[in-house]
């Protein structure tokens, strides 16, 4: 069929595009290629569904460019292309792909999209539009993080129809992939909601390679030095590495040949981003990580030989290598809940290196590459078709929780439903998945409601635990309940499961309700012989106690922190009450009229070195109040943003600083663009970690460099030594990046130096 021929009943589309010829041809090829990549065979109507909504899309967005210059067009068409070919979803993916800008972006109503259609791929379209619409809104006086609500959204779309997700992850990935033309300040933006939110929504849904590659594009954005240095190691070891897995693979071929079993084998590097959390968390050199590759052995079996197949490979694998038996993780047997299944074991391999090696199945490896789209197309064949309906049913279950606010929410999801998972088991046998870092008092709440709120004692394979013991995988619990037992608000601190806390929350919330109830009784009993009408005064009454609402006043007033016996007569004065109280019943705090002062955005300068050298969203900040965070100690040359504070203050951060992927998804409202603005400075603060051999020189050695050659001011300086190691901390005052970097370079250099780490 001709795609030209295709009717199409939206009036205002547009005819013309324009599209060069040669970008044309383009992008009917690009669409092309889309078509073919859908695995599921395409009948006579999904064929011309997919050829009008390739129209649509021409039409309304053929006179929208990119940031880069490319058409507009190209992003829907490679959008459904990801659907398509990397997730491997069916043809109406394709089409709400294809549409799913349209809406948001060009003069084609929802309505067009229905009639055009049909209900199914209007409500993706819907949804997705308004998924989007979210995240433009940047109003500071709507909810405390809009970001939340919007992380919200995407989760309840999930519940509805999982398809919007994949779709929307597929436009993000997209999106990644072609951010090099964005400002500076939108790429880390983009790039900071990314690892929050869509990085661990691939992991939960178990797209792995997906997962890997958005962590990796996002710190190539966020860390691009970084970045480009673990990657240039990877590639400079690369010979060295390839050698050593065929060294490592050789021995095996022999005995998997005689299983008479189809199998691949094969070394495979880890991701840049996994090597450099590595680095980064252990602080050691790139040469000191064992497990930056892994060996994978995938097996060709019809699926009731899975189970015996690996096994027989472990055995195999073992029989040549010694294992480490405490790695062994067996998740064929108990998959993972975002449905990974495979064998790994660590061994000893040649040379005295531990390797790590993943055994598993073709269907297994499809689901590990695949996640939920494979899950679809293996549904009903085995358990996994359970395993995310258990997680459905949970984020089911919290998005319904209306006591929630947005930030908490998002810690809670984040928390549960993002964890790994731990297995322990009822006195019945019955086994219960759990977040890993549960308490004993989380599988009560797990359990039954009932069963947490009477929680009394917790017996973990017989002893009796606190109730804030961290259960391990396997054990056995059993709840002792006691009828006189009531939920505590310290417990919150105890539980990390949303389930539990939500209860908790609720059942602490309507205790309180309970007591401020007896205490608007007193409250009443005092104020009636007076004859002052409650409901008439007592919003005044909590504001002179200094009460944030009036339930904190009847509250107070249960707990005796407001002693009711003291308050002489109350008196009404101009219509206003006025009590009257002793030395003895004083508020809380005598300045209870005062508001938090708001920092004007022209308040004068009181920034650390009295000299302004920022601009903000563009302005310079002379004459403005910022300070640099002492979570990460900027320096100029970092790259950076600016944080609006709940007290209107500027905090500037590292673009690097660990607080900073939290702040800029979380707040993303309150980050504005930050730069420095000239070098010449009286200084900045860093603070370095230095550690390596103990010599009596290393001291003199240090100083040297720092003071004599470089000429920094030393601020601080200790050091520790133990057995021939040694472990300094180093203050120093430096003009710039690049003066500290310098001095890093120069402290590496140092013979007896193997670690210099600036320290955030
Ligand atoms: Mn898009």
């Amino acid at each position: 069929m001709e795609v030209r021929d295709i009717i199409i009943n939206i009036p205002q589309l547009a005819t013309e595009t324009d599209l060069t010829p040669a970008e044309e041809s383009i992008a009917y090829a690009a669409f092309e290629e889309m078509v073919a990549s859908i695995r599921t065979d395409l009948n006579e109507v999904d064929d011309l569904q997919i050829r009008k909504a390739f129209e649509v899309a021409r039409r309304a967005h053929g006179k929208q460019r990119r940031k880069s210059g490319e058409p507009y067009l190209m992003h829907p068409i490679e959008v459904a292309r990801i659907c398509a070919a990397e997730f491997g979803l069916g043809p109406t993916s394709a089409v709400a792909g294809l549409l799913h800008d349209v809406v948001e972006d060009t003069n084609v109503t929802q309505e067009d999209i229905e009639r055009e259609f049909g209900k199914k791929v209007a409500d993706i379209v819907a949804s997705l539009t308004k998924l989007s619409s979210l995240t433009i809104r940047t109003l500071s006086e709507t909810p405390e993080s809009p970001q939340a609500e919007n992380f919200k959204k995407i989760l309840l779309t999930i519940a509805k129809d999982v398809r919007v997700v994949l779709v929307k992850m597929a436009d993000r990935l997209h999106n990644m992939r072609t951010l090099g033309a964005m400002p500076r300040h939108k790429q880390l933006k983009i790039a900071y909601e990314t690892s929050f939110i869509y990085a661990p929504l691939a992991h939960r849904l178990g797209f792995y390679n997906i997962k890997g590659e958005l962590e990796d594009l996002c710190l190539s954005i966020t860390e691009p030095e970084q970045y480009a240095f673990v990657k240039q190691k990877i590639q400079d070891t690369a010979q060295e590495r390839d050698a050593y897995i065929q060294s490592f693979i050789a021995p095996l071929l022999p005995d998997l040949n005689a299983e008479g079993i189809k199998y691949n084998i094969f070394g495979r590097a880890k991701s840049v981003s996994s090597i450099a959390n590595k680095l980064k968390k252990k602080q050691i050199a790139f040469e000191e990580i064992y497990d930056i590759f892994a060996i994978r052995v995938i097996l060709d079996v019809p699926k009731e030989k899975e189970k015996s197949a690996c096994w027989n490979t472990y055995a195999i694998v073992t029989d040549h290598y010694t294992p480490v038996p405490e790695r062994l993780k067996d998740w064929i047997s108990t998959p993972k809940s975002n449905g990974y299944e495979s064998l790994h074991t660590t061994v000893m391999g040649p040379k005295g290196r531990f390797v790590e090696v993943q055994i598993r199945t073709e269907r297994m490896n499809e689901m590990a590459e695949m996640g939920f789209a494979a899950h679809w197309k293996y549904k009903g064949l085995n358990s996994q078709e359970s395993i995310f309906e258990d997680w459905l049913n949970k984020a089911r279950e919290m998005l319904e929780n209306p006591n929630h606010d947005a930030i908490e929410f998002l810690n809670d999801f984040k928390s549960n439903l993002f964890a790994e998972e731990i297995y322990v088991f009822t006195p019945k046998g019955e086994m219960k998945l759990l977040p890993k870092g549960a308490t004993a008092l989380d599988f009560a709440f797990e359990i039954h409601s009932e069963l947490g709120y009477r929680c009394k004692a917790v017996k973990v394979d017989q002893r009796i635990v606190p109730l804030s013991y961290v259960l391990k995988n396997g054990e056995q619990v059993s709840i002792i309940t006691s009828n006189t037992q009531k939920p505590h608000e310290d417990w919150l601190k105890i539980v990390k499961t949303g389930k539990a806390r939500s209860r908790i929350r609720q059942a602490v919330k309507e205790e309180r309700m309970h007591q401020s109830s007896i205490g608007k009784a007193a409250l009443e009993r005092k104020l009636k012989p007076m004859k002052i009408n409650l409901e008439e005064h007592v919003d005044a009454l909590a504001r002179f106690y200094n009460c944030t609402s009036r339930h904190d006043l009847y509250y107070q007033i249960y707990l005796d922190q407001i002693n009711l016996d003291l308050i002489k007569p109350l008196r009404l004065e101009n219509g206003k009450i006025v009590p009257d109280f002793t030395d003895n019943s004083k508020p809380k705090s005598p300045d209870h009229t005062s508001i938090e002062p708001i920092v004007t955005k022209h308040r004068p300068s009181l920034n650390k070195t009295g000299k302004a050298r920022i601009a903000i969203e563009g302005e310079d900040m002379t004459n403005i109040a910022y300070v640099f965070s002492d979570c990460c100690n900027p320096v100029p040359g970092d790259d950076i943003f600016a944080y609006v504070t709940s007290k209107h203050n500027i905090k500037i951060h590292r673009a690097t600083c660990n607080n900073a992927e939290y702040l800029q998804a979380a707040y993303a409202h309150r980050v504005r663009k930050a730069e420095w603005m000239d070098d010449n400075s009286a200084g900045f603060i860093a603070e370095l970690q230095v550690s390596g051999m103990d010599d009596m020189g290393v001291v003199q050695h240090l100083s040297e460099i720092i003071t004599n050659k470089l000429r920094i001011n030393m601020r601080s300086f200790s050091m520790s030594g133990n057995e021939g190691h040694f472990e300094g901390r180093i203050t120093v005052m430096v003009q710039n990046k690049e003066q500290l970097d310098t001095l890093i370079k120069e402290l590496k250099n140092l013979e007896e130096v193997q670690i210099v780490a600036r320290i955030q």
